[in-house]
């Protein structure tokens, strides 16, 4: 079976070169090992802070699931059963779970394998928004930034795949939206495909602080923060009183360690600002129904714009990942590594 490793631990922007494909024979199931072949593999950006060095690593969530080079890089993902040892699993079910940038992946079923409950929608829907990127712009929006209707709301890397469903979350809410991204053709995309109020490309602008205050010369309420840096400072200082952001992820960072955010603590202050991190695995078990249900029903409504962005071919894992930090993505990064 193929896999992908990286070579070397991987610091500042990441490269193709960086990984390496390798053939491994597949030792024989132990009890209760499920062998999964792989279909399609989720490619997301925080997995760069799980290649950095142990010195590097920022934090112990990071640290706890390092990737070290020569090891199969981990990864959410779908794929059809082909061999079980394990009584919940029979040979051509369709799972999802933790499985590897790889051609076949050895589940140990502990790690969370699950069978899929419905094949209404494509397979692949399972990887983006129906999986993990769906469930942290919901949870994120709804649980998190706690909207009301007619809140403005910023949401940056908009056109990628968490930020466009939280902005069509918002909009389906009823909130005024305004999402930034790094092409033209995102921002024409925002516009005129996901019904955004209006877009703009931060890497035309000079100023962000006034580029944020021209869109919203009533403030921001809700700042859903994918990038972190200059736009959340930018964002800062254009929320309004008991603004709330919802600190997501901060890509500018990932590859950028030496550079740190220079908010403005008094501005948090005086606005009464709610900054939250969260994880997606905050979510209970009946927030994850309540995504389920209104976004399944969303989609067959046709409510919903699925954005994805899939390549083809295990070969093509690093250049998917590379791209993310490139913008090269519009929508939910994916690999098919084979056909269903
Ligand atoms: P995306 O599909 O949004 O891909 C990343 C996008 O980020 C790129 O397409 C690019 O778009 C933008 N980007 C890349 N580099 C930079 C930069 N230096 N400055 C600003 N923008 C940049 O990825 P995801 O939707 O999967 O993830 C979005 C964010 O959410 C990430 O930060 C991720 O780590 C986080 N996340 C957090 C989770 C949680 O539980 N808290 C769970 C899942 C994701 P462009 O530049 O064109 O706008």
């Amino acid at each position: 079976s193929k896999f992908f490793t990286i070579k070397t631990h991987i610091e500042g922007a990441p490269q193709e070169s960086m990984f390496e494909i390798k053939t491994q024979t597949l030792p024989p199931l132990g009890p209760n090992d499920v062998l999964v072949k792989c279909l399609y593999v989720s490619i997301d950006p925080y997995q760069i802070n799980r290649m950095k060095s142990q010195s590097s690593s920022q934090n112990s969530v990071a640290a706890a699931s390092k990737i070290t080079p020569g090891m199969t890089i981990t990864c959410g993902g779908l794929g059809r059963v082909v061999a079980s040892n394990h009584p919940d699993y029979q040979k051509n079910d369709i799972v999802h779970g933790i499985i590897n940038w790889a051609e076949y992946t050895i589940v140990k079923t502990e790690n969370m394998l699950r069978k899929l409950d419905t094949l209404e929608f494509p397979l692949s829907y399972h990887v983006g928004i129906l999986g993990t990127s769906g469930f942290t712009a919901f949870g994120g929006f709804f649980k998190i930034c706690k909207p009301k209707k007619e809140d403005k709301v910023f949401v940056s890397a908009a056109a990628g795949s968490v930020g466009n469903l939280v902005g069509q979350y918002a909009k389906l809410f009823g909130c005024f939206v305004v999402g930034c991204a790094g092409t033209k053709q995102k921002v024409e995309l925002l516009k005129e495909k996901l019904g955004f109020d209006d877009a703009f490309n931060y890497k035309e602008e000079r100023d962000l602080k006034s580029t944020l205050q021209r869109y919203f010369p009533h403030g921001i309420d809700i700042y859903f923060d994918n990038v972190g840096g200059e736009m959340l400072e930018a964002a800062v200082a254009n929320m309004n009183a008991f603004g709330r952001i919802a600190a997501c992820g901060v890509i500018s960072d990932y590859t950028n360690s030496g550079k740190h955010t220079a908010l403005s603590m008094v501005d948090v202050i005086y606005k009464r600002i709610m900054i939250q991190g969260f994880l997606l695995t905050d979510f209970s078990i009946n927030d994850y129904n309540d995504f389920m249900s209104k976004t399944m029903d969303y989609i067959r409504a046709r409510k919903l714009c699925v954005l994805e962005d899939i390549s083809c071919g295990i070969e093509s894992s690093p250049s998917a990942f590379v791209g993310l930090f490139r913008g090269d993505n519009v929508g939910k990064k994916i690999v098919q590594i084979a056909k269903e």
